[in-house]
């Protein structure tokens, strides 16, 4: 997998799935712009850690939820790199709660970072990537949740079933410009988003995954660099990265 020469772009890349998705691109040789929204110091070490592998790096912040803020970032990593190839759309927030407890605020934060700020990245990346006439990767981090719903997420299961099909619709209007688009659906994976469930709760979902293991974020970061470098026939899927979670 040779990303040389190649500019990435991940959200939420100062933690969890993010920053091993950018630890992995910047490993396969690519540029990398590591966004964040609140850890600086958090974003400032995976750029450090980047640098030291002989890579090249920058951390900007941006909340994606904002549209303004998505142009910055995009123009962020013209400005340093020159040039525009790869989206990772993984930033993504949870405000669990039954539907009948939910508060409007909780589905809309969650409707807010999870998909609008896909469109909003996804948008602000379109004319530059077109521009540039060489082609792109555009990789959507949803979720088994997305796929088959799960009980206390209703606003997030909309939000990455937004997502896929989001996914799916940008796939055929990008295809002919050689910009692909795809998904990976993480089952359980442990990062600071899952440290907040219960023990019980963890038990509960062990017992339906295969792999008898919980995932970690390089493994959904590899499956990501497929799709951004070597997956060259490959646009509009949903790859479960989940130890068969969600069969
Ligand atoms: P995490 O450890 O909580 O990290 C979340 C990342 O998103 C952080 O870098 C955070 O930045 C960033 N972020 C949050 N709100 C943002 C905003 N408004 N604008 C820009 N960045 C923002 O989460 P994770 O577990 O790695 O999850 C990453 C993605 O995978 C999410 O889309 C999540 O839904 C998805 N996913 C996770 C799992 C799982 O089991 N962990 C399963 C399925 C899908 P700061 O550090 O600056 O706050």
């Amino acid at each position: 997998m040779d990303l040389t020469g190649k500019c990435a772009i991940v959200t939420g890349a100062s933690r969890g799935i993010g920053r091993s998705c950018a630890l992995s691109l910047a490993g396969a040789g690519a540029s990398v712009v590591v966004n964040y929204s609140q850890n600086k110091a958090a974003a400032e070490e995976v750029k450090k850690t980047i640098e030291e592998s002989g890579g090249s790096a920058v951390i900007f912040k941006a909340d994606v939820s904002l549209y303004n803020e998505c142009e910055g970032l995009i123009k962020c990593a013209i400005d340093h790199f020159k040039r525009i190839d790869i989206l990772i759309n993984n930033a993504g927030v949870t405000r669990d709660n039954l539907l009948a407890r939910m508060k409007v605020e909780e589905w809309q934060e969650v409707i807010d970072v999870n998909l609008n700020g896909v469109y909003n990245c996804c948008k602000a990346v379109l004319r530059p990537l077109l521009k540039q006439k060489s082609g792109g990767r555009i990789i959507n981090v949803a979720s088994v949740a997305g796929l088959h719903g799960n009980i206390g997420q209703a606003n997030y299961a909309a939000a990455k079933g937004g997502i896929i099909a989001f996914t799916k619709t940008m796939a055929k209007e990008l295809g002919s410009r050689n910009i692909t688009v795809n998904a990976v659906a993480p089952g359980f994976i442990e990062t600071e988003m899952t440290d907040e469930l219960s023990t019980a709760v963890r038990e509960k979902i062990m017992e339906r995954v295969a792999l008898k293991r919980f995932g970690k974020p390089d493994d959904v970061a590899e499956v990501v660099t497929f799709l951004a470098s070597s997956a060259n026939y490959v646009t509009g899927q949903v790859i479960a990265v989940d130890g068969n979670l969600s069969m």
